[in-house]
Formats: structure tokens, sequence, C-alpha cells
């Protein structure tokens, strides 16, 4: 059964956010890259998803960083410590179809969440992958 399922009330904007399990879109940061295209390009992505926390996608915005990370000010209960204050970013996100409506990747065309699925993407994409180091 789905969360929204075995809520026994109409979800609103207002009240939408703090039936969300864990505050999806408190907990990691996106930053859009140059899009990758050469081997170096890749085993560059790949440098940064050996690293804890970080994950990498292409959507039709093109090819984005996550840091999988909880904003400092999200509070126990789900609330926003610095409401008044948060950041523009935070104030442009609208909950009227969001993460709990479905999960972003939906709309990605890649998402590599692990240095190996990226590992095996560019194996697949260049012959020459295992052969790509120069030293
Ligand atoms: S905007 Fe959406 S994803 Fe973010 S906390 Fe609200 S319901 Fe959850
Ligand atoms: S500043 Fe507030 S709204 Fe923005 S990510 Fe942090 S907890 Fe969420």
């Amino acid at each position: 059964m789905s969360v929204k399922q075995s809520i026994p009330f109409e979800l609103t904007p207002e009240n939408k956010c703090s039936f969300c399990p864990g505050t999806k879109c408190c907990n990691y940061i996106t930053q859009q890259i140059d899009a990758p295209r050469s081997i170096d390009d890749f085993d560059h992505l790949l440098w940064q998803l050996a690293h804890a926390n970080i994950q990498a996608y292409k959507d039709e915005d093109g090819w984005f960083l996550v840091v999988m990370t909880r904003c400092n000010y999200l509070q126990k209960e789900g609330n926003c410590g610095i409401y008044e204050t948060r950041p523009q970013v935070c104030r442009d996100y609208s909950n009227d179809y969001c993460e709990f409506d479905a999960p972003a990747e939906e709309g990605f065309e890649f998402y590599f969440q692990t240095y190996t699925e990226l590992d095996n993407y560019c194996r697949k994409r260049f012959k020459n992958w295992d052969k790509r180091f120069k030293t």
C-alpha cells in the first residue's frame, strides 16, 4: 500500500509535506554539470561516483551530479528550521507534483547510483574503456 493510500483524509498543498516520508526533497542537492562525452569525461565522472553519497543522472535538462546529504536545517518533525529565510531554490520548489507523487528518477534518461553502474555503462559505450589509462 502506498503512503498516499494510507492517509485517511485529503492531501492539500498545506499538509502534504508533513506526510512525506523523510521529507525527500530536503535530503540531497543537485549541481548541473557539462554533459560527459569523451572517455576522459566519463572517467572523471566515475571518480566522482567513487565517493560516498554521490550520484549522477541525465534528464531533459541535461546532466546533474547529486549529493545525497540531509539539509542541516531539516527538523526532526520534517519542518524547515529556517522557513522564513530559506533559500530561493527551496521557495521555488512546488509540492504540486513532486517526489511524493512519483520518484524523480521516472523522468531520468540515465541514473547512476553507484560507481559500478556507471562503470558498466561506460564499458558498453566505449569499446576501449578498459584500455583507457595512459600510465
Ligand atoms: S515538496 Fe514534495 S518531496 Fe518535498 S517534502 Fe513536500 S511532499 Fe515531500
Ligand atoms: S532550507 Fe529548509 S526547505 Fe530548504 S532544504 Fe533545508 S530544510 Fe528544506
